[in-house]
């Protein structure tokens, strides 16, 4: 699959994937909202304490149908950080509001909480926490604020997935939350998401926006004869084999987070002697967060060193890589006034991010290889 002989990533089959797909083709329904569906939205709200969870064919979607329902109008003002996936914003810009970049704190790189009382108006309608690599945004102060200024929080857990922030699972602490089960992200199914709410006014909406905008879910259920056009809608169910495959790796959450937090601690052991001569930056997690270990990342100096070490890696059979450049100073970033220097956190780490490969199956050797080839790069063995 991978010229890479230690590739970025690889998506893996953990328990009974193929099992189930089968089931699902053999039931008949395979088209959304079927029998493994189900089951996965019920896993995911009660594991994770959500009322209402609805299985989309993102967590593009997933924002899609949060963005609708926070009914914008035009000129309304949506908060989120410049560092993050198109998605985030796009979900937002497609429904006309205006987005407000803010920058992110340099030890989390996560949305910097302490400038947000600073860009908030009485145009903000929604704040867009993105929980970067598992680790959670500062939600009580992120909340606070919204609730004074009647914006909505919605969740970009996309990463966050059986992530905590205090005692609560990242994408139920906001009014609306967003998983994603991209084949790249923890919990995969190839393209999937959620979208997750504990705000009972959002239930029905959220289902008929998600169904074409009609109020078929109803109709299933019996509570209504016939099913009809509610409200504009889309459509963002994924079919059921999707939620078949997702459904055999949500069993072995643990195992999979196990796993992923072996690799993360013995990244972090290993590099350490590195960091301590100040040739990389480390990540950290806050004690009040609980990780899902979705990502391994290191901090360089700057750009040339990030880039050189890329191809030393490369040229080591090894596939490292980074993200993402910055959406204020994207062409459609300009495009609505932003400039390079306005957000100087958020551009001076994007330059100097490198991601580690992490994925379900690479074992101790691989992580040798790739932190001693990286300490070989600095000179040092
Ligand atoms: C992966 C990701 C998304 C998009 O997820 P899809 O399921 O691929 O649509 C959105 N936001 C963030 C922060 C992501 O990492």
């Amino acid at each position: 699959m991978s010229e890479y002989r230690i590739p970025f990533n690889k998506p893996a089959i953990i328990g009974k994937e193929l099992d189930y797909v089968a089931q699902s083709v053999l039931s008949g329904h395979i088209s959304g909202d079927g029998t493994f569906s189900k089951r996965c939205q019920r896993f995911l709200s009660e594991r994770f304490g959500a009322e209402q969870v609805l299985m989309t064919t993102s967590c593009t979607a997933a924002l899609e149908l949060a963005a609708h329902l926070c009914d914008l109008d035009p000129g309304d003002e949506v908060v989120m950080p410049s560092y993050t996936f198109v998605s985030t914003a796009n979900a937002f810009a497609l429904r006309g509001a205006r987005i407000v970049f803010v920058d992110i704190r340099p030890d989390t790189l996560n949305m910097d909480e302490t400038l947000l009382e600073g860009v908030v108006t009485d145009r903000t309608r929604a704040i867009v926490p993105v929980h970067y690599a598992g680790v959670a945004c500062e939600m009580d102060t992120i909340n606070d604020i919204a609730r004074k200024c009647g914006a909505l929080v919605v969740e970009d857990a996309a990463q966050g997935v059986n992530a905590k922030y205090r005692d609560a699972y990242l994408g139920t602490i906001g009014d609306l939350g967003t998983y994603s089960f991209h084949e790249t992200k923890n919990f995969i199914c190839g393209e999937g998401g959620a979208f997750l709410t504990n705000n009972r006014s959002f239930h029905d909406r959220a289902e008929i926006i998600r169904q074409k905008g009609t109020n078929r879910s109803q109709f299933l259920r019996g509570q209504v004869d016939k099913y009809t056009w509610m409200e504009v809608g889309s459509s963002y169910a994924p079919a059921d084999m999707l939620c078949a495959f997702l459904y055999a790796q949500l069993e072995n959450m643990e195992e999979i987070t196990g796993k992923r937090r072996n690799i993360y601690d013995r990244y972090l052991t290993l590099l350490t002697p590195l960091a301590d001569r100040g040739l990389l930056t480390l990540p950290t997690i806050p004690r009040h967060c609980q990780s899902n270990y979705h990502m391994f990342y290191i901090l360089l100096a700057d750009l040339e060193t990030r880039t050189n070490l890329i191809d030393h890696l490369k040229r080591n059979g090894i596939l490292a890589v980074f993200h993402y450049v910055p959406l204020h100073t994207s062409p459609v970033g300009k495009n609505m006034g932003y400039r390079e220097g306005m957000l100087p956190v958020t551009e001076s780490l994007s330059e100097r991010l490198l991601r580690l490969p992490m994925y379900y199956g690479l074992g101790e050797e691989d992580i040798v290889q790739v932190t001693d080839c990286v300490a070989e790069f600095f000179g040092v063995s």
